[in-house]
This record gives C-alpha cells, structure tokens and sequence, in this order.
C-alpha cells in the first residue's frame, strides 16, 4: 500500500482559469492550484487567501451574466419542486417558483447539463444565480434535514390512535430531534398498516431514501418515500418498539412487540436484516389471530384436492409434507390440519421456529437455535412424550429429517414443511439431505405443493369470454367455465381482489409412487404415476380456478411465475436461517406455459395512470386529450368527493386537481388525502387561477406541483412527466 491513490479532478477546474481571465489568479496560482489535492479549486483558492468569496462571486456575476443569488430571501415552498437526492448531488438550492419558471443557486453556473437535469426534474424554465458553495451546502443541510420532511408528513396525519404495550428507555446514541417525530410515524404506519389489512410492513433503505410499503393480500405497495437519514431512526424507534439490539447493525435480528390498534391487540413479529452499504432493512408482520382459529373448510380448497388431502390425515402414522415458498400459506394450511384434528383424544405437540400463534390445548415447543435448542433436540425430547400428532415447523436440515422421518415410520403422524416449489421435489430434497429412498418411501402419506392466489372482488370484478383467453388457457371444448377480471372498486381498495385462496398440487402415495420413489424416481415420473389417483399440477389447479372465476388468469400467472423479487425480500427471516439446506437444489419455478406469460404480459403494458379531477367536463376532455396523447392512461372525476371515492377504489400514480369544485374542493380533497398514510403518497399537481395565491396553499398542504389555467398542452405535459419522476425521488 505504497502508493498514493490518484485523487480524481475537482468538478470546478474550469473556475481557475475564468479567475486567471478576471485578472484575480496569477499563472503561478493557476499552475499551483492544479497540483493541490485539498477539496475543490473553490475552496483551494479561499484556503490560501488567493482570493475571498465575495470576489469569487463578483467575476462569476460578470463573467457568466449572472445575478447574484440571495439565499436569505428564499421562498420555502420552492423546495417542493426539488428533490433532497437531487439538490445534494448538484449541490443547488431552490430560491423561487412560479407558474413557468424556477430559479436556482448554484456555485457552478458554468455547468449546462445542470441546467438540463434542473428543466427535467421541476418540469420549468431554469434561471441560475450564484452563491458559494459553503452556503449552498449550509442551507441544503438545513432545509432537508429529516425531521422536517418527517413533520411536514406528519402534520397532515390523522392521529394514529395506536398504543404501544410497553415502552423501554434506553441509552444507545440517538438523533434526540428524530425521536419524538418518527415514534409518531412508526405508530401511524402501523396503524394505517392494520387498518388496511396488510400482512406486513417492509421499509427498505435505497440509495437515497427508505421506502415503505405494505403487502396486502401477498402483493407490495409503496404507501412512502423518506429522505435517506430518516432511515436510521426509522430502524431504531421499530427496534425499541420489539426491545432489540439498537446498537448492533451489522446481524440479522428478531423480536416481537404487541400494539393496540383500534382497541384491538395485534401481535407484530420484527425481523431487522442488515443491506450492503445502505443500512438496515426491516420487516414488520402483522399476525392476524383469525388464522388460528381455520379449519380445512376455511381453506376453500376444490373438492377433489380437499377429498385426496384428507385421505392422508385418516393415517394413524406416516409423513404429510406441505411444500412452497415462504408466504405461501404453508403454516396457515398445517393450523387447520391440527384444529380439525385437535379432539382432546389425541396428543398434539407442536415444534416451532418460531411459534407463530398460541393454539389452546395443544403443547407447543419453541426452538431456539441460539440457545442451542434446535429442531433435532426439540424432535427428541418430545418423542419421549409420545404424541399422536407431531407438527414439525419446518424441515431444513438432514438431522431434523432424519429425526421426523423416524417419528414417521414407529407410530406417529408426522405433519411439516419444505421449502420446495412443487410437490414432486420434496422427495428430491429429501434425497439430497441424506435420506435412503426406501425409508422416504414408507414414511410418505402425501405431500402437497400450495400457492395463494387473491379471490376476486365480488364487487367489482366482470365476466370474461373463454375467447378472451390465451388458446393455451382455455378450458377443453365441453367445459362451461365463467372466467372473470380484475377491475378495482371502493370495497377491494383498488385493487380488484379480496382475500385469497389455497392453488394445490397434491401428489398421494400409494404402493406404485412409493416404488418409484424407493427406485429413485424423476419428479416428471412421479407425477406421471400420481395422476391416476387424482394429482392435478400447481398450474392445472389454478387454471381451474381461473375458469370457476374466483381469480383471473393474470393473478395464477403472477404468482405461479417465477419468483419474484418480493418473493425473495420476504424470506429473509427464514433464509437467514436456512442458507445451508434450502439452497442445496433449488427446483425451478412450476410451469407456466411461455404462451399464457406472453399473452399476459403484452395485455398489462403499465402505462402511468392518471385522474383528473374537475368539475367542467370541457376542461377535463381537454387534459384527457393532452395526457392521452403522451401514453398516460386517464380517469375523469366530476368534483371533489368523485375524486377521493375513485382513488379509494383504484390506486393512480398522480392525481391532476382543480381548486375549485362543488361539493368538496381541492384543497379539501389535498387534506383528506394527506390524512392517510396508504393515500399521503400520491403525487397531485393542481390546478390554480392566475389571480390568487392559492398556488403557495397547495404547496403547503403537500401539493407536488400547480399549474396555472388557462392550461396549455406544452407546459401540462413537462409538469406530469416531471412530476412523476420526482415521485420516484427521495
Ligand atoms: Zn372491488
């Protein structure tokens, strides 16, 4: 390590010689500045007394033809129009706005391309004044500090009516300015979080930014963007609220914390994982205790795959393995088996990792992998009380299998897990862990690959032809089939589904399956020789459930896919754990015929949607015509309460809003959807008279944008584009 990294130029190289031009720099300072490797050529100069600010600013104000800027006069509301992430890169500072135009601070007026990214972000006219770079620095830091943005969210939240079981004290390093502001906001979060009912809560540090999103029947939706330094405080106040190491960032970590919301007690399991470089990730599950309390009736599973599935629980003894990747409804679908099962005359026990709900009347073990407690150990001790009914959690490991099995094969019904993708693989994976094919073989009652699928909103959805689907899902000639879609309505919030439903893939082993099991059999093979006695694949069975119409065809192809992205962020409590077996032979995804996934993808194209809100139908023809033309897809509100109804019922990535309506008006509908954490994300640009001041209003009552009627088609067009790229901006 004897050599000396080569410090890369300065961005403001082209500073020295303007300076030199000025007669303000001698050639030999121009020449010695180059050879420093001391900060910018800025501060090099003011370093060495070589010239102060203010005359710095004096050339800059000639030599560029450039006013200088007066960061004190500042109008506050300007900063809406620029995002932190873009501020600090450019190291510009917002001074005013208006209708056309926005003007800027920059030490570097010499930069053009500046200019360009500053008229693509605001969606304005750029002017540029200059300041030094110290100020600018200082009123960037000031004016985005993260307890701002946080209380500027805050203040247009509904309380969030939530309390907390207990609070600890602790006396780690802390931002004391964050505190009391994030407290706040992580209670609304969750609240808003249960009230939606979402299963979880992610917030995940980005590059610049933390974003937030709830999973509602098994699909994420960002409701926020925090600036990137909230991020921490965010990770700390969750961490406190579940009593978890604040001080440890660099390990995965777990807890567990119970709220009230509403009156109602709600258990949240908290899973902090670090990410490369950008901090802590954090998971919020929200348990929903109705899962308890499912039986198999309440899995709404299709008649044939119910009756196969309940063959295998008449075994007195055997192994019933359910398969599918984490949030698949594996745990949900193994509580109903034991609520079915739990009479009082046999003996359930229970091995968890962890114990996910409190069933009565059943003894349910907690492993503990730190503390030395694992599966396997659990597995033993418990054998010694000899139990009916055993529910292993999850199999990850050859000891726990081998362990299982055994419980199997002398007396035991064994009920458990495996992260496979489909049916047939469980016997693979259990090869793979070291089991002999002959003991996999007797052991196996079954196993049953699963999915959820969300039910179609019985509101909302609309029937379909059978011609409406790809050739490859149509039902076979002779089949009535009633096919439906997905449209969004005030009942499914949007999103054209309500609750979900168990997709199975059940494979039954009889003497046959069991042969080729022993003999080592292909997954193809196996399920070959299960379809005679009833086996449908993942596919088969939810093509069945597209043509009944209880989900559509988009929704099994989204879910039977391959893995998503998401899929994979969910596991991350499980796959810490599970990194030495699940990876060992990871099968592919089930197969959806590439036909259907084309046909599917062509039909959702993605374009931006849009709603506007105005009261005069020739205004709003006018902006649909506009909008339309650039590719965005648009929904007419007639007043203000059309407008919160249809954004109740369908989600738009920006809302174009006049003032004034009848009935409910636009600052009226900007408050309502501030108040909400699921509706205080949506971008809205409003629509202002020229003659009042009511443009500053709408900014500070969280507006992105306005624009000034009469409307014209040039400027409507740069604002919603740049309006919808600073909403993906922190
Ligand atoms: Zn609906």
């Amino acid at each position: 390590m004897n050599q000396r990294p080569i410090a890369s130029p300065p961005p403001d190289q082209w500073l020295a010689p303007v300076l030199q031009e000025a007669g303000v720099l001698l050639g030999v300072q121009v020449e010695e500045l180059r050879r420093g490797d001391d900060g910018t050529i800025w501060e090099r100069i003011v370093a060495r007394g070589y010239a102060t600010e203010e005359k710095i600013l004096d050339v800059l104000v000639s030599h560029f033809k450039v006013q200088r800027a007066d960061l004190g006069a500042a109008d506050p509301r300007a900063v809406t129009l620029l995002p932190e992430s873009v501020a600090r890169k450019h190291q510009v500072f917002p001074l005013a706005a208006d209708d056309r135009t926005i003007t800027l601070a920059t030490a570097n007026p010499h930069d053009l391309e500046l200019e360009e990214t500053l008229r693509f972000v605001t969606g304005r006219r750029v002017t540029l004044k200059v300041a030094s770079p110290r100020a600018i620095a200082e009123r960037i830091d000031e004016t985005y500090q993260p307890e701002r943005a946080i209380n500027r969210l805050l203040d247009g939240l509904n309380e969030p009516n939530i309390e907390t079981m207990d609070e600890l004290e602790l006396g780690s390093p802390r931002d004391p300015a964050l505190d009391a502001p994030m407290a706040r906001l992580v209670d609304a979060m969750i609240a808003d979080g249960v009230r939606e009912g979402a299963s979880d809560i992610h917030a995940e540090p980005l590059v610049d930014g933390t974003s937030v999103r709830y999973r509602i029947d098994g699909v994420l939706k960002e409701v926020m963007r925090l600036p990137g330094s909230a991020g921490p405080s965010l990770v700390r106040r969750v961490k406190i609220l579940a009593k978890m190491d604040v001080t440890d960032p660099l390990h995965p970590h777990d807890g567990r914390a119970g709220v009230r919301v509403d009156g109602k007690v709600i258990d949240l399991r908290i899973a902090t994982v670090p990410v490369a470089r950008r901090g802590e990730k954090v998971v919020i599950r929200i348990l929903d205790q109705t899962n308890l309390r499912a039986n198999i009736p309440d899995l709404s599973l299709p008649v044939q795959e119910e009756g196969i599935f309940r063959t295998f629980l008449g075994s007195r003894e055997g192994m019933v393995l359910v398969t599918g990747p984490t949030g698949s409804g594996k745990t949900t679908t193994l509580y109903a088996v034991v609520n079915e099962l739990r009479t009082g005359k046999v003996n359930i026990i229970t091995v968890e990792d962890p114990v996910e709900y409190d069933i009565p009347g059943i003894s349910q073990l907690q492993v503990s992998e730190a503390q030395g407690f694992t599966f396997a150990t659990a597995l033993r001790s418990v054998l010694r009380q000899d139990p009916d009914i055993l529910l292993v959690g999850e199999i990850r490991d050859a000891e726990t299998a081998a362990i299982a099995i055994q419980a199997g094969l002398s007396g035991h019904l064994v009920l458990s897990t495996l992260h496979t993708n489909d049916a047939p693989s469980a016997v693979v994976r259990l090869r793979d862990l070291g089991l002999d094919g002959f003991k996999i073989a007797s052991v196996l009652k079954g196993v049953v690959a699963q999915r959820l699928v969300r039910k179609l909103c019985l509101a909302c959805s609309v029937p379909i032809t059978i011609e409406d689907l790809p050739a490859e899902a149509r039902p076979p000639k002779g089949t009535t089939a009633s096919p439906r879609k997905a449209v969004g309505c005030k009942a499914c919030g949007g999103t054209g589904f309500r609750g979900r439903a168990a997709v199975m893939e059940i494979m039954p082993v009889d003497t046959n399956v069991a042969h080729l099991i022993e003999a080592g059999a292909l997954p193809d093979q196996l399920v070959a020789a299960s379809r005679p006695l009833g086996m449908r694949t993942l596919w088969e069975s939810g093509l069945d459930r597209v043509w009944q119409g209880m989900t559509s065809l988009d929704e099994v192809v989204r879910v039977l896919g391959e893995r998503s992205q998401e899929d994979e962020e969910e596991s991350l409590a499980a796959a810490a754990a599970a990194v030495t077996a699940a990876t060992a032979s990871a099968p592919a995804a089930p197969a959806v015929p590439a036909a259907v996934r084309a046909a599917v993808a062509a039909e959702n194209s993605g374009k931006p949607r849009i709603l506007i809100a105005d009261d005069d139908p020739q205004m709003r023809r006018l902006v649909r015509s506009i909008l339309e033309r650039d590719g965005y897809e648009v929904t007419e509100a007639a007043d203000g309460l059309d407008a919160l109804d249809q954004v109740e019922g369908k989600s738009f990535d920006l809302m174009v809003l006049d003032v004034d309506m009848p009935r409910l008006d636009g600052l009226g509908v900007l408050e309502e959807l501030r108040a909400r954490v699921a509706t205080s994300g949506v971008p809205v640009i409003v629509l202002t008279a020229r003659t009042d001041d009511t443009e500053a209003r709408v900014l500070d009552l969280g507006a992105q944008d306005f624009l000034t009627k009469p409307v014209q088609a040039q400027s409507l067009q740069a604002r919603v584009k740049a309006v919808l790229r600073r909403a993906k901006m922190p």
